[in-house]
């Protein structure tokens, strides 16, 4: 569903992505775990094609990069719900508006299908008594499931994160974790970046390490070069630990096909 072939980003002289490659199935959940400056929010943001990479490939569901043009990306982003650090609520609109607004801009649903959206999101965050509320009324914790509410309304194949937790006390964040397990459970793929290892390993997926720009546990292997036999493409975690990668993805394998996307139409913004 997601996959990243020898993906760079530079933002000047700066290298923030060096060759990544890695693959999440749809449905997956994964964590990657980094220190500040590793490459964490430029990897997401390459995800909803928000930058593009200086070199390389991200491939999301049928949207396949390096340049998608501005109305696909918007396709591309309806596919996927975003949960930042800070919950980038709309202070002057009631909890129930602010889920509501990313439903109605989806351009999907009719007015009569938004409410009962809106209110089946906000009972999956416990939060449907809190609708009429505004976000400066609410706790760290409650403004981050409002965030998740947004995130899940328009029902993404994805739900990405980025430090969810980062605000939030212990308690708060085990709550949050907790929401996003669940999102989990109900057939949605779920990609966490974080700081905090033990915030990856509560989330329960797979986890990798991003360090430096750098996909830790060895850089991939060339372009071309063969699997160890008898390793399928993407066979599962390796037998052993430290490295809670898989092997490097690798051209070769056709693109998951994804029920989400839209049909493309042949050639239209594939690779130059
Ligand atoms: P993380 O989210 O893991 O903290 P980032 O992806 O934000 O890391 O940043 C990775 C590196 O790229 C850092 O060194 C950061 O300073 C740099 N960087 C990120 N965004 C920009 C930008 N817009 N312009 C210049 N450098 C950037
Ligand atoms: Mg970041």
């Amino acid at each position: 569903m997601i996959t990243f072939e020898h993906v760079t980003k530079r933002y000047g002289e700066r290298l923030a992505l060096d060759a990544v490659s890695w693959h999440m199935d749809e449905g997956e959940c994964v964590a990657f775990v980094g220190p500040s400056g590793a490459g964490k929010t430029t990897l997401l943001r390459l995800v909803t094609h928000e930058i593009a990479p200086t070199s390389g490939t991200v491939t999301v569901g049928t949207f396949r990069g390096p340049r998608l043009r501005r109305a696909k990306r918007a396709l591309l982003r309806r596919t996927l719900g975003i949960i930042y650090e800070d919950s980038r609520l709309l202070n002057d609109r009631s909890v129930f508006e602010n889920v509501a607004l990313p439903v109605r801009i989806s351009g999907h649903f009719a007015d009569v299908e938004v409410v009962p959206r809106v209110l089946y999101a906000l009972e999956e965050v416990g939060l449907r008594p809190k609708q009429s509320a505004y976000p400066l009324e609410l706790s760290a914790g409650e403004k981050q499931r409002v965030a998740i509410a947004r995130a899940i309304a328009n029902r993404p194949a994805v739900v990405l994160a980025d430090e969810p937790t980062k605000a939030l006390e212990s308690a708060s964040a085990r709550e949050l974790i907790g929401l996003l397990k669940r999102i989990h459970d109900e057939g949605a793929a779920v990609l966490l970046v974080t700081t905090r290892p033990d915030v990856a390993e509560a989330l329960g997926g797979r986890i990798l390490r991003l360090e430096e720009g750098r996909l830790a546990g060895g850089a991939p292997p060339p372009a071309g070069a063969a699997r160890p036999p008898g390793q399928a493409a993407y066979a599962g975690p390796p037998p052993q630990p430290p490295a809670a990668t898989r092997a490097p993805d690798q051209p070769g394998p056709p693109p998951v096909p994804s029920p989400f996307a839209p049909p493309q139409p042949p050639g239209a913004e594939s690779e130059a």
